[in-house]
């Protein structure tokens, strides 16, 4: 058992996300999957801001700044962040100020990606936003404007980029919890689960809960599409043991448990591939289902490689987390081959 209760905590999401076969892909792609049986996770749908991973993070961080009284939440990230719009999109549910530090971290200059997607809800969401340059210090930025306004009185808590920080990645403790209750209650047995790695609290968080509920950390695989490989490794290791520490669990977790790999990344953040193309594509017209261009569409290409080159026996079933990122579809418009009439 995972005890979260003494974290204080808003329900963003209203109960378990459903886990279902993709029965569709399964069909087409046939003899090409080895057998292995595949299933999604919906951490893709969600009652606020349009869903994705960011808001089990967010029941938590917002739970948090709840409690210690705050009227204002500043966070940080890429002008096309998710984790900004979900936080915007909370706050506003929630009735908290929301200002967001954005950097122009990822070379795309054009007007879907300057002006759509993310970009266009952050602002409908009603947050203050503030851009910066790419090499800026968006964290550091957001902290001296929190004291700013506790200079004139507000009470601000300021989150880290993705909502990673130990606390945020509760909510993927929280997550593993309950996948692993879906799983006993649908008597499947998940040989993998795996998701997209930016941030890495999601990872983080999988395998913290894993290890708290004393299962193997190994279960949880992610595809790193931010840091480079060893830095993902030692990133996410290290947001692992901060969130056992915080769960109170002397349990120690090693860089051979934090299972990650480096193929679907490309030539770095917010970089398309052609894996990325291709998985985004065949999901949308074999299930009618939406990855994301910047992680969920790389990881699930990251995942289709592994099954095609045989990394899974026949009749494994392996659970891949939708994290949503929908909006990030019309930044990147010019990928997908659809030009105006
Ligand atoms: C942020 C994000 C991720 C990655 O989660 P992290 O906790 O940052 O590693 C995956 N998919 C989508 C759509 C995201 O927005």
């Amino acid at each position: 058992m995972l005890d979260l209760s003494r974290f204080p905590r808003i329900d963003l999401i209203g109960g378990p996300t459903p886990i279902q076969p993709l029965d569709g892909l399964s069909h087409h792609l046939g003899e090409g999957l080895n057998g292995v049986r595949l299933f999604v996770k919906r951490d893709d749908i969600g009652p606020v801001g349009g869903g994705g991973n960011k808001l089990r993070k967010l029941e938590f961080l917002l739970g948090q700044a709840r409690a210690s009284g705050a009227d204002t939440v500043i966070s940080v990230g890429a002008l096309q962040s998710n984790h900004a719009r979900l936080t915007a999109a909370a706050a506003a549910r929630c009735g908290f100020r929301c200002e967001l530090f954005l950097t122009r971290s990822v070379p795309r200059e054009d007007p879907d990606y300057t002006g759509n997607g993310n970009r266009l809800l952050h602002e409908l969401f009603g947050a203050r936003v503030h851009l910066l340059p790419g090499e800026a210090d968006s964290l550091a930025a957001a902290t001296a404007r929190a004291a700013e306004l506790e200079g004139e009185g507000r009470r601000v808590a300021v989150f880290p980029s993705g909502g990673s920080s130990a606390l945020g990645s509760l909510g993927y403790a929280s997550c593993i919890a309950e996948i692993l209750e879906q799983s006993s209650a649908l008597g499947i047995g998940f040989r993998r689960v795996v998701t997209a790695n930016g941030s890495s609290g999601t990872h983080a968080g999988l395998a913290a809960g894993l290890a708290a509920l004393g299962r193997d950390p190994r279960l949880a695989k992610s595809y790193t599409v931010l840091a480079p490989l060893d830095e993902a490794r030692r990133i996410t290791l290290g947001k692992a043991r901060d969130a056992l520490a915080l769960l109170g669990i002397d349990r120690a977790i090693s860089d051979a448990e934090i299972v990650i790999d480096g193929a679907a990344r490309g030539e770095g953040y917010g970089i398309p591939t052609d894996g990325m193309r291709e998985a985004v594509t065949l999901m949308a017209q074999t299930e009618g289902m939406l990855l994301d261009p910047v992680y969920s569409g790389k990881a699930f290409a990251g995942l289709l490689a592994d099954v095609r080159a045989g990394a899974y026996r026949p009749g494994d079933a392996v659970l891949f987390l939708m994290t949503g990122g929908v909006p990030g579809l019309f930044a990147y418009r010019g990928e997908f081959g659809v030009r105006p009439v």
